[in-house]
């Protein structure tokens, strides 16, 4: 099949080098010229494991290439992917479809025979009919369909989500698209993949479902979190033996310092938008989006509180800066607002991340000093802040910390360190609702 991917970011550049993989000519299309050149020269313009490989072997067998024009590839495709992105408008929150409309415009002038237009992007219910609108009013002679067909994968784990994926969801209101997507997916029929096929505005909305579920998971788990640490119990535990029930399930009760990324802060505000303006307002999403917010800044006030209620010219190493490990993906990260909190305490930030420390430095303040080693940010450090739990920082040398550190304070937003262990090489340790808070040192006590 020939496939056009129009928008060759996260999810453009993996699902075009995944259908290339599935044996499928693949064509991807960004505006970004800058992008679309470092692809050509076999440079991949964001940090997802296994992407450059997969890229390389499919673009050296001739079938994926690049391009910036759209109008050629479009004319020949089968299936035209539109993978661009949906951020949240600014000042209401809604998705921002502009990116959507203006690529449908751009797809309508250049159709030539019956093509299946397929939403990638995550779309509020009713985008499908907009642009199927949108491309009709420019084209009325085209022969086309409109499929949704929402995207699942993860940063950090993309190529193995995307060839072996839980469930494929497509909402098509033909046979014909419904027979095109088939083929489209067809390796993954043979992989036996659970392909739903339901109707457009089903699939729209399952995907917002799904995420806003996920973000209520984790934010839940966050204020058991909370509880624990007022109790004295271990939330560790707590998710444990909730998980460990089949109609609960393990996944996504993990606490932390509340969810961030590029899908569900703007997802959960969408849903809630479309929610609204149905009349049928989602009080449970909106109580999410809202505890979720209020927890970012929480988290800096916890190193203020494990520093001894002040972090005024103290020096604060931030271990981990991308909203998760393994991507460098800075999208509503976490550590933006633990870092805006700490700077508004008066403190001096040193950070380091192994892979998102580009993205990060047009998002965050200007003093912040990006160090190039986990051990060069704790130098002289008067409290380190553990805020993305990539695999260098699991194993640190505590010993080696310490005489680094001018004073051993490490807060641990992910429980990744055990308290005992930590607190046993002199550390004044904190971590998130396991009932192992210590009492906040003074400054005088952690030397
Ligand atoms: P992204 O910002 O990484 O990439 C979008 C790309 O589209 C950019 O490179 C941009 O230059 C390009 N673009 C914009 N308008 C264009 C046009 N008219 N023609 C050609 N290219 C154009 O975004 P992303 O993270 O890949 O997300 C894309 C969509 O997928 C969003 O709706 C997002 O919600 C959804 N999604 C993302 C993920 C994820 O983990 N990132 C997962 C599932 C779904």
């Amino acid at each position: 099949m020939k496939i056009v991917m129009v928008g060759s970011g996260y999810v453009g550049l993996v699902s075009g080098a995944c259908f290339a993989d599935f044996g499928h000519d693949v064509i991807c299309v960004d505006k970004h010229e800058g992008k679309i050149e470092a692809l050509k020269r076999g440079e991949i313009p964001i940090f997802e494991p296994g992407l450059a490989d997969l890229v390389a072997a499919n673009a050296e067998a001739g079938r994926l290439s690049f391009t910036t024009d759209l109008s050629g590839p479009v004319g020949a495709a089968d299936a035209v992917f539109i993978a661009v992105g949906t951020p949240s408008r600014r000042g209401d929150g809604f998705a921002d479809l502009s990116y959507v409309y203006a690529a449908s415009r751009e797809i309508a002038q250049a159709l030539k025979g019956y093509t299946v237009i397929v939403t990638k992007s995550t779309v509020p219910v009713g985008t499908g009919d907009e642009v199927e609108r949108i491309i009709r009013e420019l084209r009325p002679d085209a022969e086309f369909s409109v499929v949704s067909n929402p995207e699942f994968l993860r940063e950090g784990a993309a190529i193995a989500d995307f060839k072996r994926p839980d469930r494929i969801v497509i909402g098509a209101d033909d046979d014909r698209a419904t027979g095109v997507m088939a083929e489209v997916y067809r390796p993954l029929y043979l992989n036996s993949a659970p392909i739903l096929n339901v109707s457009r505005r089903t699939a729209e909305l399952t995907k917002y479902a799904a995420n806003a579920f996920l973000a209520t998971k984790i934010t839940f788990i966050n204020e058991m979190a909370d509880l624990c640490e007022q109790v004295g119990a271990n939330v560790q535990d707590v998710a444990r033996g909730m998980g460990l029930d089949n109609r609960i399930g393990g996944k996504f009760l993990h606490a932390g310092p509340g969810y961030g990324g590029s899908c569900f802060p703007k997802d959960t505000l969408a849903l809630i938008k479309t929610a609204q303006d149905y009349g049928t307002p989602s009080r449970i999403v909106e109580a999410v989006a809202s505890v979720n917010d209020q927890r970012k800044r929480a988290m800096g006030r916890k190193v203020v509180a494990a520093c001894g209620g002040s972090v005024r010219g103290k020096t604060i190493a931030v271990l981990g800066l991308t909203f998760k490990p393994d991507t460098d993906d800075m999208r509503d990260a976490p550590s933006l607002s633990v870092i805006a909190t700490l700077l508004d305490g008066g403190a001096i930030i040193k950070a380091f991340d192994p892979e998102g420390m580009d993205q990060a430095k047009p998002m965050l303040p200007p003093q912040v000093t990006y160090c190039t080693s986990t051990y060069d940010c704790l130098e002289g450090a008067d409290a380190a802040v553990l805020v993305t739990e990539w695999n260098i920082f699991r194993a640190l040398d505590l010993d080696k910390a310490r005489t680094l550190m001018k004073k051993p304070v490490l807060v641990d937003l992910r429980n990744v360190y055990r308290a005992d262990q930590v607190r046993a090489k002199g550390f004044v340790y904190a971590d998130i609702g396991r009932g192992t808070a210590a009492p906040a040192v003074a400054d005088s006590d952690a030397a």
